[in-house]
């Protein structure tokens, strides 16, 4: 039945002008006695069935479970937590290095941030950062890191290491009005350098708020801040936008290095070998991510990509272990 009524309600229809109109339909179903006998109980379960319907982006239905009920209440649970690691300073930033092969010295550094759960666990980034998103709680965990990104190029330029770092944003950042200013406040009470500091946004962050985003680009760039697109390859195939946009290099994907091994053939590494040409006939910078082999490190330098990180290098590490290495 549910099928059905989908079917019917996403036919679509022409208003008297002639345009057609498309609607879609989530069913959210909770079944009775099985689920509950309580009448206000199987309206509440159909709507969480419903909510978790609405996820997805195509029509569809969804049968109220106790799977369901555990993960809404993980989820709960998890975003109290995250909004305790906020007020209890719970985050770190780790730091990776971006290493330049020609002078074999590193040159930058990327902070990767890590949560230092009270369980004692480290949890990475990719458990919380998009229930952070979903929930809004990415606007001050993204404040945060940009204060502490501050503060650790404040410590490095102490002892006389003049190294960029580069912070990820994610899309709710780039929606948020206030971040240009809030960058700027941040860099000029900590007096970094703002040529220091540069900024990784993803493809698809930069499409989907095309006119956000370029505001923002253009604010930072005059600030005298460096954008990078990160993740580059996985996102949009559009390229017109890497013309207009005020960019100043590109991360390759680690899936493309990954494809570099000693049984590649040369169809496989032809897109990173178009990836950089391409970059540099833009005149772009270009970095290639997730390095973990000599024969990976060999075929970049081959190919004229010599700005590199990756775990063959290092593992994102905490700030003193950073120094270590830096002075090594
Ligand atoms: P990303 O910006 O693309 O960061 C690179 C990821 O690749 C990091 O994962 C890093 O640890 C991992 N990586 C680096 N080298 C290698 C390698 O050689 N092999 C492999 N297999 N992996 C490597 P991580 O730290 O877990 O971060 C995952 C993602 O979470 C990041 O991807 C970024 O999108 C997001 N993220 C991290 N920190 C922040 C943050 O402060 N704010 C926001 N909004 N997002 C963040
Ligand atoms: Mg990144
Ligand atoms: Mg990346």
């Amino acid at each position: 039945l549910a099928n059905e009524l989908i079917n019917a309600s996403c036919l679509p229809f022409y208003l008297s002008s002639g345009q057609k109109c498309e609607i879609g339909l989530n069913i959210g179903a909770a079944a009775f006695p099985l689920d509950t006998t309580k009448a206000e109980e199987l309206l509440q379960f159909a709507d969480l069935a419903d909510h978790s319907a609405k996820k997805q982006a195509v029509s569809n239905i969804k049968f109220y479970s106790k799977e369901l009920v555990d993960a809404s209440r993980q989820r709960i649970e998890m975003e109290d937590a995250l909004r305790e690691a906020i007020s209890k300073n719970e985050f770190v930033l780790y730091l990776q290095p971006i290493l330049d092969l020609t002078s074999g010295k590193i040159i930058k550094a990327e902070a990767l941030i890590r949560w230092h759960h009270p369980s004692g666990d480290i949890i990475f980034p990719d458990a919380f950062i998009p229930l952070a998103e979903q929930t809004g709680l990415i606007i001050p965990i993204g404040k945060w890191v940009v204060k502490e990104a501050c503060n650790i190029l404040q410590k490095l330029s102490a002892i006389n290491e003049e190294i960029q770092l580069s912070i990820n944003l994610s899309p709710r950042q780039v929606n948020d009005r206030h971040l240009l200013e809030f960058i700027q406040d941040t860099i000029s009470t900590a007096k970094v350098n703002p040529k220091h500091l540069e900024l990784e946004l993803t493809e698809g962050v930069v499409i989907d708020n095309y006119d956000k985003a370029l505001l923002l680009l253009k604010g930072v760039r005059k600030l005298g801040i460096r954008v990078f697109i990160d993740d580059f390859g996985t996102g949009y195939s559009s390229l017109s936008y890497l013309q207009k946009l005020p960019i100043d290099g590109l991360k390759i994907d680690r899936t493309f290095v990954k494809q570099i091994n000693k049984n590649s053939q040369d169809s496989e590494s032809a897109i990173i070998r178009a990836v950089i040409a391409l970059a540099q006939s833009l005149k772009l910078g270009v970095v290639a991510e997730g390095v973990e082999t000599e024969l990976q490190k060999d075929f970049l330098i081959q190919n004229n990509c010599n700005i590199v990180q990756g775990y063959l290098f290092s593992q994102p590490i905490p700030f003193d272990n950073f120094c270590q290495l830096l002075k090594k």
